[in-house]
């Protein structure tokens, strides 16, 4: 979240100031950064953002709340998106900055070496230097943010797979139940060889979509196809290698299989769930954006 959605907003939108003073932190992990858009009201519809920032002379006076913001309790600072006059605005909004505070920390299923809360602004006041960008431009920016935070997710993803594929291999050639390995039933060996013929599939189309990112492409539909592919066919890969563990696949920190089933699960709801991802691939064909070939 650091690395990915905390940073690219200020790689590609910042000012040269902004990035002087904090890119050379965060590279360094001094600073930690936090990218805050949802709302109690705005999740899958972020656009529907009720966060407002006002201009009051030389500052932004911002009043709302973030919900689910990984990283908020550790963050240095927040790419903030907030609605003013000219419509969604980006910020970037220091943690001490008066006015702001962490509300509730949620106690996740996974992911439980990261802290995600809620922000709360009450009368926020941050300098006008402080907006990113241009005002009015803000979901544009979220939307690029999010386009290359999809691909990076989606790489998890793939590696979350394959390393559960590598686990349930492991185990499947030293468990033996009626006289013979696990990985020697062949609806088990039919089960690993699915998970190799997905996570391949999926490692090629988040390949894919990096690269038209890294030649500056928008891959708007690319990086969506990559989310959904590889966070819906990783799950299913991380619970057939679980079901492979039988038992003690579900004993918590005996077999790191139960770790990596309860870390990737939330990859199919948060950056866009599945079913979002669905909404902006069906959006994008229907204006014309449909893959004919490679070439
Ligand atoms: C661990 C964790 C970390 C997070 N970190 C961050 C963060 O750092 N920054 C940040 O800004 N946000 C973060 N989020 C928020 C996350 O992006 C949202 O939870 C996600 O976008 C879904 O929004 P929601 O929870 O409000 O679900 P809702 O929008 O209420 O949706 C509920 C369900 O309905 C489905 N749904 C909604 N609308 C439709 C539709 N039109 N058609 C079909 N299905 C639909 C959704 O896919 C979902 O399955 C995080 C969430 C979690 C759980």
């Amino acid at each position: 979240m650091h690395t990915g959605i905390g940073c690219v907003g200020i790689v590609r939108f910042a000012s040269e100031k902004q990035k002087q003073r904090y890119l050379p932190k965060m590279a360094a992990g001094e600073w930690i950064g936090s990218f805050a858009l949802t709302e109690p009201e705005a999740g899958s519809d972020a656009g529907a953002l009720a966060t407002k920032a006002e201009r009051k002379g030389d500052q932004y006076v911002i009043n709302g709340r973030k919900i689910f913001i990984t990283n908020a309790p550790k963050a240095h600072h927040f790419f903030l998106f907030a609605r003013t006059d000219k419509g969604i605005s980006t910020f970037i909004v220091d943690a001490d900055a008066p006015g702001l505070s962490i509300g509730q920390v949620f106690d996740t299923t996974g992911h439980r070496g990261s802290s995600v809360a809620e922000v709360i602004l009450e009368d926020c006041r941050v300098p006008a230097e402080a907006l990113v960008g241009e005002e009015g431009k803000g979901f544009d920016y979220a939307k690029r943010c999010l386009a290359e935070g999809r691909t990076t997710l989606a790489a998890r993803c793939v590696g979350a797979a394959q390393k559960a594929m590598e686990l349930a291999l492991a185990y499947g050639a030293e468990r033996r139940t009626f006289g013979q390995p696990l990985a020697d039933h062949q609806v088990l060996s039919f089960r690993l060889a699915q998970m190799s013929v997905r996570t391949e599939a999926s490692r090629l189309v988040v390949y894919r979509s990096a690269w038209m990112l890294d030649q500056g492409l928008p891959a708007i539909r690319e990086s969506s196809t990559a989310k959904f592919m590889a966070a819906e066919s990783a799950w299913q890969t991380v619970d057939d290698a679980l079901q492979i563990f039988g038992g003690n696949g579900y004993i918590r920190a005996e077999y790191m299989i139960e770790r990596i089933w309860r870390d990737l699960r939330v990859a199919r709801v948060y950056d866009g769930s599945s079913e979002v991802q669905q909404i902006v691939i069906a959006h994008q064909l229907r204006k014309g954006d449909v893959e004919t070939s490679w070439a």
